[in-house]
C-alpha cells in the first residue's frame, strides 16, 4: 500500500511527506535559520571579560611591567577603573592579531 504524507494525505514521496510539504519543510528551516542569525545580537563591551595587568602578563609570558610599558605606549588598549586599569579581553585579542609576524 503506498506510503502517505504525515502531514497531509498525498502520497508521500521524501521522508514520510510528499513533495509540498518536503518543500515547505525545507523553506521553514531556512526561515528559522535566518531568524536565529538576525537574533544575534553586537556584542556589548560588557560582555568581555577584564584583566588585570597580572592576568595579561601571565597570559603573554612576559613581565607586568611590560604590559605597563604596552599598555602607556597605547600598543595594548586598557580601561581605567578608578585608579586601575585593566584590559579588556577582546582588546588583549586585537594585539595579539595586530602584533602577528608575517614571518618569524
Ligand atoms: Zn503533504
Amino acid at each position: 500500500m503506498p506510503v502517505t504524507c504525515r502531514l497531509c494525505s498525498r502520497p508521500a514521496e521524501v521522508e514520510g511527506l510528499c513533495a509540498a510539504c518536503a518543500l515547505r519543510a525545507v523553506r521553514a528551516a531556512r526561515r528559522q535559520d535566518k531568524r536565529a542569525r538576525l537574533a544575534e545580537v553586537p556584542k556589548s563591551p560588557l560582555d568581555d571579560r577584564l584583566l588585570w595587568p597580572s592576568e595579561v602578563a601571565m597570559r603573554l609570558r612576559v613581565d607586568r611591567t611590560t604590559v605597563y610599558r604596552l599598555l602607556k605606549a597605547g600598543k595594548l588598549r586598557g580601561v581605567r577603573v578608578g585608579r586601575r586599569v585593566q584590559v579588556k579581553l577582546s582588546s588583549l585579542e586585537a594585539f595579539l592579531v595586530k602584533n602577528r609576524t608575517r614571518q618569524v
